[in-house]
């Protein structure tokens, strides 16, 4: 059995190796001559609440012993080039990570991805960026790898009882991912990072028989109503092309919005969700550095700091959302006509700014004016404020921008500070475009906050609009011991897009959970 001690360790002493292992001795009393096999970190983290930040490191140490190997999950894997056939739609964490699982378990995924392959998509998130063209199939978050692969790649997650978050970090590592993320209490990859990853696991899925088919856009489904129930038995692709299965699984993310409209034309049910709305702060990430760690410029060692913030503002939550310290904030349109912004970082988060979602939760209460859309209702609601968003600019992907100061004070600036946001941004009333509910609680939240992060309400920070892709607005219902659509035989939401994760890990996590269902529904 391996020793276990926790160290406190200084950021100039966190990357000492031999430091650390006489400390280990130390704390374990352990004699230097005592044969000492290997230390393995289990746990890494950074306690910044007094004012010297420390790592928190926990030690394992073997003695006259050799920590045993891991089994590779891919050692799992069989050739299912003839096994029955699963159609997964779309290619995201929730899709790919469910192909794995299908390939363990023996079925063959054919993955349809209405974008292109990794490496082809950033050409077009290059004309978004530069020219403010949004390509309506290609995208920051439609393409391979999903909103995951150009995403921020931070992999923790609170749904701890989602599945085995050890199994999806270690098939990450196994594709290339950095091991430090077994041991980070917040594990991250980074934008720069993860084509590379996405890219590998799509080469595993290939290599033991799966199919992957780019620039299939899925536009209808193939529904045997010969029976009393209904059943899917497959999936239309750009209008002529059919590939059937023996089930089908819906992983589409919350942006494609095509999907829930041709649920609802097939009177499969759909329900209206409770999402959050609001914006994107960005402040300068000395700033926050200044403030989390007590100390300008931060130790070369720290990384750049990020912070949570929530409280409740007239019975509705305010909160901070998916933190991009040493980031940049991202156009995330998926439409021509829309203003969406999002964040990510690559993996040595080096930028100058820190950027987070500032949102607001929206209750289905709060849409009353939209119930004439039905289950769409809060998909109109989120579809019309980013609309806004852009009717207010110049027709291309710059975005409205206003000082956290001035936004409160209800004022125009008068210029803007520096930003990350590559396509520009212009001054603009934020507090006359947001919808009131959204507005004022995001004012006195923000004033609140300043409370909790002394510095952090200043005029160096502004606000961009719209942080609205926060989960999606729409659920697609599932039985909660088949997770099968409760009207469709066959039929398998799954993922961010039918309401059952937020984020990379429990979308992954939810796939392989659902594929798991899928081999008990085909056998
Ligand atoms: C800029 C950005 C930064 C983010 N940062 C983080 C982060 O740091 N950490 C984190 O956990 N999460 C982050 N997220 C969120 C995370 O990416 C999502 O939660 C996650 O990708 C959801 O996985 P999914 O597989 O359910 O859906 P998605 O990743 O949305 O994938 C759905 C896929 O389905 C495809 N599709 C849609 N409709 C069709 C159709 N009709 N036919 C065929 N294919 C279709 C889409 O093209 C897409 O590839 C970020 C998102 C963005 C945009």
């Amino acid at each position: 059995m391996p020793l276990e001690t926790e160290l406190v360790l200084l950021p100039s002493e966190i990357n000492d190796k031999e430091l650390i292992e006489k400390r280990v001795l130390n704390r374990l009393r352990l004699k230097p001559n005592e044969l000492l096999n290997a230390l393995v970190f289990k746990r890494r983290s950074i306690d910044a609440r007094s004012k010297q930040p420390v790592f928190k490191l926990l030690v394992q140490a073997f003695v006259n012993e050799t920590p045993a190997a891991s089994i590779a999950v891919s050692e799992q894997y069989k050739d299912v080039s003839k096994s029955k056939p699963v159609i997964i739609v779309g290619a995201g964490p929730a899709g790919y990570f469910a192909a794995l699982e299908m390939i363990e378990l023996g079925l063959k995924p054919i993955v349809l991805e209405r974008g292109k392959d990794a490496r082809a998509r950033r050409r077009d998130l290059k004309a978004i960026q530069q020219d403010g063209i949004v390509h309506p199939h290609s995208n920051y978050c439609f393409g391979e790898g999903g909103a995951g692969t150009y995403s921020d790649g931070k992999l923790y997650t609170r749904s701890k009882k989602r599945g085995s978050i050890e199994k999806t970090l270690r098939i990450l590592v196994e594709h290339g991912a950095n091991p430090d993320i077994m041991v980070d209490a917040h594990p991250h990859i980074g934008s720069n990072k993860l084509p590379l990853v996405v890219q590998a696991i799509r080469e595993t899925i290939l290599k033991y028989g799966g199919e992957i088919h780019f620039d299939a856009f899925v536009d209808d489904l193939i529904l045997d109503s010969s029976k009393t129930e209904r059943k899917i038995i497959g999936v239309r692709v750009n209008g002529n092309k059919e590939y059937m299965g023996e089930a089908v699984m819906l992983a589409t993310g919350h942006s494609a919005r095509d999907i829930f409209e041709l649920l609802d034309r097939h009177k499969i049910r759909i329900e209206a969700k409770a999402f959050a709305l609001g914006v994107r702060i960005e402040h300068p990430q000395e700033l926050i550095d200044e403030i989390q760690y007590h100390q300008r410029p931060r130790h070369q060692n720290l990384p750049a700091s990020s912070y949570s913030l929530v409280c409740q503002v007239q019975n509705r939550g305010v909160f901070s959302f998916c933190m991009c310290p040493g980031g940049l904030i991202v156009p995330a349109s998926t439409a021509p006509g829309e203003i969406v912004v999002n964040g990510m970082s690559m993996s040595r988060r080096d930028s100058a700014f820190a950027n987070s979602g500032m949102v607001v939760a929206v209750e289905l209460e709060d849409l009353k004016p939209y119930s004439g859309y039905g289950e769409l209702a809060a998909l109109e609601f989120q579809k019309s404020v980013e609309k806004n968003m852009f009717n207010a600019g110049d027709g291309s992907q710059k975005a409205p921008a206003q000082r956290i100061t001035d936004f409160v004070k209800g004022k125009l600036s008068s210029d803007l500070p520096k930003t990350s946001y590559i396509p520009g941004l212009f001054s603009e009333r934020l507090d006359q475009i947001l919808p009131n509910g959204i507005k004022s609680r995001l004012q006195a939240g923000l004033q609140q906050f300043a409370k909790q992060m002394k510095g952090y309400y200043s005029s160096e920070a502004q606000i961009v609009g719209t942080e609205s892709r926060t989960s999606s607005p729409v659920r697609i219902p599932r039985d909660t011991e088949t997770l099968m659509h409760p009207q469709v035989q066959g039929l398998f939401p799954c993922g961010e897009g039918a309401g059952f994760a937020g984020g990379i890990m429990s979308a992954a996590m939810d796939g392989m959970n659902v594929a798991e269902k899928i081999r008990l529904f085909v056998h």
